[in-house]
């Protein structure tokens, strides 16, 4: 039996992708929802719910799944920190993998960053920088959040430590900061590159998507492995074996 997917976004980029990609990986459509729509009235007949919707809808799409006890898989970014850690709690009722990309590339990228930043250290001043499509509604991009929630840690660095762009006269660059560069146009799908300067020499780690068919394989892969697991809130690198 192929495994029954709720789809809330369905109309979106994300959402018409993951529709052309589940009949080859074992799924069906079971419900396809979207602005307007009610996504409950089609709970009871699926395995999982994949959401890649709007930040704003996230928070009942998820009272609904954890009152049908429904593993999710939320893909949807955009939102604040603060939004975020509430609507993880809320998430840790009920098996959920969320994940700001769902790349195997990305989520390795997300693995080598974390070795450079604790290699490199200090005198390497780290900034990330983004690129994705003129249609993109948030900024920076969930995977550019988390590729800084990487360095911060590494670094022990609070969030104020980031620098969302630079003008004027900003003085000379601290250690401390962490710069942010969100690019916006034409129809990148995604390209993310993680840069370490320091005197003399620099590293830079490049990912760059041209399909957004790899997020949502990935996406329908987490679907199959999430419906097996405890309830808990788990990313890609567990889906993917990379912790
Ligand atoms: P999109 O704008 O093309 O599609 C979003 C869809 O969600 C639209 O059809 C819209 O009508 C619908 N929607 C909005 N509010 C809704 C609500 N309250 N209930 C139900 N549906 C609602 O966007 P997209 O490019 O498909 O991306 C969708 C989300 O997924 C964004 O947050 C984007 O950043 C994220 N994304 C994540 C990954 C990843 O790997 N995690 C990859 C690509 C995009």
């Amino acid at each position: 039996m192929p495994l029954q997917i709720l789809l809330n976004g369905a109309k979106g980029r994300m959402g018409q992708t993951i529709a052309g990609v589940a009949g080859e990986m074992d799924a069906v459509i079971h419900a396809a929802t979207d602005v307007g729509d009610n996504p409950a009235a089609h709970l009871a007949g699926c395995d999982v719910v994949i959401d890649f919707s709007a930040h704003s809808a996230t928070r009942r799409l998820l009272e609904l799944v954890v009152a049908k006890k429904k593993p999710v898989v939320i893909g949807t970014t955009g939102h604040s920190p603060v939004e975020k850690k509430r609507l993880r709690a809320l998430a840790a009722k009920v098996p959920c993998v969320w994940a700001g990309n769902f790349s195997i590339g990305v989520n390795l990228l997300f693995a080598l960053t974390r070795r450079a930043a604790a290699v490199l250290g200090a005198d390497y001043d780290a900034e990330v920088i983004e690129m994705h499509h003129r249609y993109k509604k948030d900024a920076p991009s969930g995977t550019a959040a988390r590729l800084l929630e990487i360095i911060l840690e590494e670094r022990k660095l609070a969030a104020d430590a980031l620098r969302h762009g630079r003008s004027g006269i900003t003085g000379e660059r601290p250690s401390t900061e962490i710069g942010v560069h969100a690019l916006r146009g034409g129809d990148v799908v995604g390209d993310h590159t993680v840069l370490f300067a320091a005197l003399g020499e620099r590293v830079e780690l490049t990912h760059k998507a041209s399909d957004r068919a790899i997020f949502a394989r990935g996406a329908v892969h987490a679907a199959h492995w999430v419906v097996k697991q405890k309830p808990g809130v788990y990313d890609m690198q567990d889906v993917l074996g990379l912790k």
